[in-house]
């Protein structure tokens, strides 16, 4: 792998909140002494209602795994995100609209705006009968209600729930139950790349399979005919006209749940992730302005789905606590063509831009000619986040993005974690491709040998990826299962929260994310990650996109199998094969060459665009019966086409 590193320019760090100096100094302090420092974070960050006494109270034991931060402080979270901010910048733009058509104009939310939309927003759950704690499933497309319905929810402290808008009705019914939810807020259709779905028969199929007290809220957004059902169904824009602009807000414990998430389920049955009011909200907008260097009057893109923690984070927490312009895009990176993203960044003189790898891979396969008519001269950070971003996908989004003069920070963590864990503060550290750099405030990460459970403690080294202590956005708890809580993140390596990757920490002290641990593979007793294979594949010019899992080999305990999707123009042949095998002989080495290698027009996804290596691990390993649920799939269909074409038929 490439170890070049990218240094910040000399103005990029006069300019940035952190330098590497003060993040030495603060990072020291953040670990000597948690509660000082994140005391002070708290006090500065957040208006509290009740000040806090106690700043951390956590237990990473098993059978006593607890985590508090500070517990007795009182708060309310869309009062951080909107009123307080509405005398110093009533009239400044809180949220940017950018809706899938890019002939319908944008829309311009104010912080005053937002404000009354929150408030009749509440007026309407309150109308409901939503009390505090009662769940509130979201199920909408990328539109500004979603954002009203989060905010409203914390208003009265209502617990939301949001569901991506690309599941299925059963998926939706899943969630729907396991949180007990009271109401589903939906939409009638959800227009994205220039296709519309039908949200509200989605909703209508869900709800046959749930108890029929649930109420069905719905936003009129595209005027779409839908099935209504008196008595059930409630006009939210309707309703908001009627109810009065003006709502108080709910003074909330800082541990009280703010919100249940529902994992990818890339790794099994999707967990509800609970977060809290207090230490969740200062830990995303902490993270929000110190990882991109938000200042003041920057437009701040996400471009994830609030469907996923990263929107939920960095489209509206984070940056609405900070009192930023935040953007939200209803479509895709492909409607009405490559260019999308440029445009918009164009459009709305974004500053910072944040996407996953897989919208990188894709882009770059259509080639430079989408982004060469547009002026991102606004851009001042890029990020990525989602997998270990390849080194060749970097690259291009560092030439052709940064044009070579713009930190990229390569942000990891997870649904749990609720903000960034490692990852590059721009002015402050020098970047190099593929790797994730170093921990943020308070995030102690260990890397331990994955049998003995042992702390490796030389600087260059291998192993599992844990975190030694708690941090103020960690997820409480598992909703409803305590004990799979436990289970699943402690019990594996005593003492640590083990987050399931596997890492690497190289002799300047910078963790590389080598991939799910169940990705590392063994062959001939030596351990790679799968990420390594696949990222020396799609250097080829011919590959665009490539998924590498272990399968049981007679001779070398495990064999490499490897899935490949070639770009757009080129015919899979045996002589490819055999080029590509040889390249990544001559790349990594014979070790890592491919024992079987798949052509595959399309790889399983979850909705949220990861692989899914355990379903290719079963079609590798010749044993796709039990795929076990991919209900989370974004598209079925492909999963048949590979077990068809399966290289390894016994
Ligand atoms: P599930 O837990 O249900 O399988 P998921 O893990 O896919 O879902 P997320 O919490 O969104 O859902 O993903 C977190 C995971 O994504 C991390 O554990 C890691 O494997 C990967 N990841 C995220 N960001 C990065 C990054 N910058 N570099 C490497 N890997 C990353
Ligand atoms: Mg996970």
């Amino acid at each position: 792998m490439t170890e070049k590193m990218y240094p910040p320019s000399d103005d990029f760090v006069a300019g940035a909140h952190i330098d590497a100096d003060t993040y030495a100094s603060m990072y020291q302090a953040s670990v000597d002494d948690p509660d000082t420092f994140w005391g002070r974070e708290a006090k500065d960050r957040l208006d509290w209602i009740e000040p806090f006494s106690v700043v951390k109270n956590t237990c990473f034991d098993l059978g006593k795994v607890s985590v508090k931060w500070f517990e007795d402080g009182v708060l309310n979270v869309a009062y951080n995100c909107i009123d307080r901010h509405l005398e110093s910048r009533g009239d400044q733009t809180a949220i940017i609209f950018e809706p899938d058509d890019p002939e319908t104009p944008a829309q311009h939310i104010t912080y005053t705006e937002l404000h009354e939309k929150v408030c009749r927003f509440s007026n309407v759950l309150l109308a409901q009968g939503v009390m505090r704690g009662d769940r509130v499933i979201i199920y909408l497309p990328m539109i500004p209600e979603a954002a009203y319905a989060m905010l409203a929810c914390a208003r009265i402290g209502a617990i939301h729930s949001i569901v991506f808008a690309g599941f299925s009705p059963d998926a939706l019914a899943n969630r729907i139950n396991d949180c007990g939810a009271k109401v589903v807020i939906t939409a009638d259709t959800a227009p994205r790349g220039g296709r519309r779905t039908n949200l509200k028969s989605n909703t209508d199929a869900a709800l046959l399979h749930c108890s029929d007290k649930v109420r069905c809220l719905v936003v009129k957004h595209t005027g779409d005919q839908t099935t209504w059902i008196q008595d059930r169904d409630v006009d939210v824009k309707a309703m908001m006209a009627q109810v009065a602009p003006d709502c108080p807000i709910r003074p909330m414990n800082a541990e009280d749940p703010l919100f249940i998430l529902y994992t990818s389920g890339s790794t099994g049955k999707p967990k509800g992730v609970v977060h809290s009011s207090g230490g969740y909200l200062l830990y995303a907008a902490m993270t929000q302005k110190l990882t991109f260097d938000y200042h003041d009057g920057d437009v701040f893109w996400c471009g994830a789905d609030v469907g996923w923690v990263t929107g939920h984070s960095y489209i509206v927490y984070g940056p609405l606590a900070n009192g930023a312009t935040t953007l939200m895009f209803e479509g895709v990176p492909t409607y009405p063509d490559a260019s999308r993203f440029w445009q918009v960044i164009e459009k709305h003189k974004v500053a910072q831009f944040y996407t996953a790898p897989t919208a990188i891979r894709a882009l770059m396969g259509q080639g430079t000619s989408f982004v060469e008519g547009c002026d991102l001269s606004s851009l001042k950070v890029l990020g990525t986040v989602g997998e270990p971003i390849n080194p060749e996908a970097w690259t291009w989004y560092n030439d052709n993005i940064g044009k070579g003069k713009l930190p990229i920070v390569d942000t990891w963590w997870q649904t749990e974690t609720g903000g960034h864990m490692i990852t590059p503060l721009p002015g402050a550290m020098a970047t190099k491709p593929g790797s994730a750099t170093k921990p943020f405030f308070g995030v102690q990460p260990v890397v331990l040998d994955p049998t003995s459970g042992k702390e490796l403690h030389e600087t260059k080294t291998e192993g599992v990826l844990a975190i030694k202590d708690s941090w103020p956005g960690q997820m409480r708890t598992v909703w409803g299962d305590h004990e799979r809580f436990e289970t699943t993140y402690f019990s594996d390596y005593k003492g640590y929260y083990f987050a399931g990757d596997g890492c690497r920490r190289d002799a300047d002290g910078y963790y590389w994310i080598t991939g799910r641990v169940d990705d590392v593979i063994n062959v001939s007793g030596h351990r790679m990650g799968t990420a390594e294979v696949e990222s020396a594949l799609v250097a080829h010019a011919k590959v665009a996109e490539a998924a590498v899992v272990g399968y049981p080999h007679a001779v070398k305990g495990q064999g490499i199998y490897a899935y490949v999707t070639l770009m757009n123009n080129e015919e899979p042949s045996d002589e490819l094969r055999r080029e590509l095998e040889g390249w990544v002989r001559t790349e990594i080495g014979p070790i890592a060459k491919p024992d079987l290698i798949q052509w595959a027009p399309g790889l399983p996804k979850t909705r949220s665009g990861k692989i899914m290596r355990r379903i290719l691990r079963k079609i590798a390993e010749n044993d796709y019966d039990a795929l076990g649920d991919i209900s989370t799939l974004a598209d079925p269909s492909v999963v048949e086409e590979l077990i068809e074409n399966r290289m390894n038929k016994a």
